[in-house]
């Protein structure tokens, strides 16, 4: 018997209410940012609208609503119009693009850059094209890649996963591999989920010694860390030692899009092979001209970074020192470890309801079953009354619920 509708509807509502079951249903936040008042947001809900502070913005430098940026944007849209017209290969190839590109290469030290319409597309894409063009090469992946370059590797027969940030566990790999076949390492700077820095350098001397190319996902360290805020890469001095960098407009530029940088010849062939650049419209000119504008504010934004720093300094000394379960890293980032969907849930619908913060429960499959944690992210915007104010919901929560006060490692 052929399915009917109603066998397929029964079959989609089961499946939501496993995950609903599981407290894995995903409901979204409606909100309204607030333009020049960040971090501040309207989030609308079933009594109506409420001012809320953002604890869980990737917007992470508040580039979102810089002068710059809005006033670039405004003169590309007079100037330009609304979309590029194309795909880049047929009529969609702006000069703001091409601009852009030389200033992002210019910018990571490398000869070439490519655009996508995300960072996701830039890693799917890039990754799956990189295997593609090098038959039998074996790839080499950190267990804590991002689902974007998993989706680039899935199904991949050649593929090596290493325990997370472990150059020990992936010397043993690269050592068992044939040395004869091209082998590509991939891995992120800044791990988002866990705030974790990898090691690039030891890294770096692996792929120098077993003849490995080198591709780096900077989507949380752009804008963020290095000298003129090209990345972890570049404050760990080794930039040139990988081959191909990838980073975001879609969080610390305060935009979204993509883009790959790299030699000349590894970006040309991913232009000329990869499908998830050349068959999709291209990145709207206006879009374009706001990152070209955040990227010249962000090289010299030191101030910013050093507050922003400060600010994530600051809210995980008051979180240990209120002995809430935060997890121990050096980045932006400060995991507030929950453990269990539906009390992470919990905690994020009483902070919104009883003290009109918003942090999003980070759930399964983003992190693993009874790792639920609240990530948070201060800005330099975040003011130290709104970290206080953060602290002692949360430790006020904390006691009247008896929940575990124990330090993670
Ligand atoms: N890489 C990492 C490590 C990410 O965390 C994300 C998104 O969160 C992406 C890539 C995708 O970037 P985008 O949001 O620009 O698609």
């Amino acid at each position: 018997m052929p399915w009917t509708s109603h066998q397929y509807n029964q079959h989609f509502a089961a499946e939501l209410a496993r995950l609903k079951g599981d407290g894995r249903y995903r409901t979204f936040a409606v909100l309204e940012r607030l333009c020049g008042e960040f971090p501040y947001a309207l989030m609308h809900g079933p009594e109506g609208a409420k001012k809320v502070v953002v604890w869980c913005s990737n917007d992470y430098l508040g580039m979102g609503q810089h002068p710059s940026v809005l006033q670039a944007m405004k003169e590309a849209v007079e100037t330009w119009g609304a979309g590029a017209g194309g795909t880049r290969n047929i009529g969609g190839t702006a000069w703001i693009h091409t601009k852009l590109e030389q200033e992002l290469a210019a910018w990571h030290g490398k000869q070439t850059a490519l655009l996508f319409q995300s960072g996701y597309a830039a890693n799917e894409t890039t990754l799956a094209t990189l295997i593609r063009l090098m038959p039998g090469c074996a790839v080499f992946s950190d267990v804590g890649n991002h689902a974007s370059m998993i989706a680039g590797m899935r199904g991949y027969q050649h593929k090596h996963i290493f325990a997370h940030n472990d150059g020990t566990d992936l010397e043993r790999l690269l050592a068992a591999t044939d040395a004869a076949k091209p082998k590509l390492i991939a891995c992120e700077s800044v791990y988002s989920m866990d705030g974790s820095i990898a090691p690039l350098p030891a890294i770096a001397d692996l792929a120098r010694k077993y003849g490995a190319l080198t591709y780096l996902d900077e989507v949380h360290a752009v804008g963020l860390y290095g000298p003129t805020g090209a990345g972890v890469a570049e404050q760990m001095g080794v930039s040139d030692r990988f081959d191909v960098i990838e980073g975001t407009f879609g969080k610390a530029f305060g935009l979204a899009g993509g883009y790959i940088a790299g030699a000349a010849t590894v970006i040309d062939a991913i232009r000329s092979h990869a499908p998830g650049f050349i068959f999709t419209t291209s990145m709207p000119p206006v879009v374009a001209a706001g990152a070209l504008a955040s990227l010249n504010v962000i090289k010299t934004a030191h101030d910013l970074r050093a507050r922003q720093q400060r600010q994530a300094q600051r809210l995980r000394e008051k979180l240990i020192a209120a002995g809430l379960p935060v997890l121990r890293c050096e980045t932006h980032i400060v995991p507030l470890m929950i453990g269990g969907a539906h009390c992470c849930k919990g905690v994020s619908d009483w902070l919104f309801e009883n003290a009109a913060i918003y942090v999003q429960p980070i759930n399964y499959p983003t992190v693993p079953v009874g790792e639920e944690r609240l990530r948070l992210t201060p800005s330099p915007l975040h003011t130290d009354a709104m970290i206080d104010e953060l602290v002692d919901a949360l430790d006020y929560l904390w006691t009247q619920q008896h929940l575990p006060r124990q330090m993670v490692a």
